[in-house]
């Protein structure tokens, strides 16, 4: 039986001691006021057990992390047809990139890359009927949390200094790629990103994705096809133009978002989140990507 909680607690002794922990993002204000010496781990077994480290049930700005959540909603509605607005292959560009071929006709190279995660906003925005109400709901009833909230200063913090997402909607909205206001499409987006949840309800919200489509509860969101899908766009879209190292280095599906959290996820055996606020040039965080090496490469568990 692999010891999990000893391997969390001597990732976490040893990583806390290293003394490059990474920049913590700035451009979005709010966002500078996190220590850099912050880390947590947890890792959920499919099986129920738990595991956890340091700053485990901490909240914090899941950022990017909501677009992953923000897909499940979509692709439960609409299913293949997604794939006519966004496209599911990987950019080598960073999040914000903005290059006309990026949008490849206004089709965004895939919806994890903030052109991509603005299309997924607006198929939201058009089906639900109290969007930011009805998501946070949503996140809520698949982690089994009421207490998971959005934090509005983040919110506002990003709606004044987020120019490049209101270029980039602008732009799909120039391709006819929303159908709804750009204003209420960033504003969904920008909620949705200022989702704050700890390690701990991370890796409980991500259960879905590595059993098939059903959460904690057992009830089914998405069924194991979507799974499949959402799990493979993790893998070769998750990680800005680090996707490559992160598999390269880890080995695992998983997401990242510039609030310095990292889920990642083995399919139908665990599920582990990190958290360490300081970021490498890429824009993950430097000492998240460490934990999981050091956790993937000591327990053996990887897809590959
Ligand atoms: N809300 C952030 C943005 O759109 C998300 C960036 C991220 O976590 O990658 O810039």
């Amino acid at each position: 039986m692999v010891d999990f909680q000893g391997i969390l607690n001597s990732i976490h002794d040893d990583l806390k001691a290293e003394e490059v922990k990474g920049i913590v993002a700035s451009y979005i204000p709010e966002l500078s006021k996190k220590d850099v010496n912050t880390l947590g781990l947890f890792m959920q077994h499919v099986d129920g057990r738990s595991f956890s480290a340091g700053d485990a049930f901490t909240p914090f700005s899941i950022q990017s992390i909501s677009k992953v959540l923000a897909l499940s909603k979509a692709i439960a509605y609409e299913d293949n047809k997604i794939w006519e607005r966004v496209d599911v292959e990987p950019s080598g560009n960073p999040f914000n990139h903005l290059s006309l071929l990026e949008l490849e006709n206004g089709i965004p190279r895939n919806p994890l890359i903030n052109s991509g995660a603005l299309v997924i906003a607006d198929i939201l925005v058009s089906h639900l009927e109290n969007p930011k109400e009805d998501f946070l709901n949503y996140v809520r009833d698949i982690t089994n949390d009421q207490t998971i909230k959005y934090n509005f200063k983040v919110a506002d913090s990003e709606e004044s200094t987020g120019f490049n997402n209101f270029a980039a909607a602008y732009l799909l909205k120039s391709f006819n790629n929303l159908n709804n206001k750009v204003e209420d499409v960033l504003d969904f987006y920008f909620h949705q990103c200022s989702l704050e949840m700890s390690c701990a309800q991370l890796s409980k919200a991500f259960y879905l994705f590595a059993n098939g489509g059903k959460c904690m509860k057992g009830k089914k969101h998405i069924t194991k096809k979507q799974a499949k899908r959402i799990n493979a766009i993790m893998l070769t879209c998750g990680f800005y133009d680090e996707a490559g190292e992160f598999a390269f280095e880890v080995g695992l599906p998983g997401k990242s978002g510039v609030g310095g959290g990292i889920v990642a996820l083995l399919p139908n055996n665990f599920i582990i989140s990190t958290w360490a606020p300081g970021l490498n040039p890429r824009g993950n965080s430097l000492i998240g990507m460490q934990a999981l090496e050091q956790f993937t490469s000591q327990t053996n568990l990887s897809i590959f």
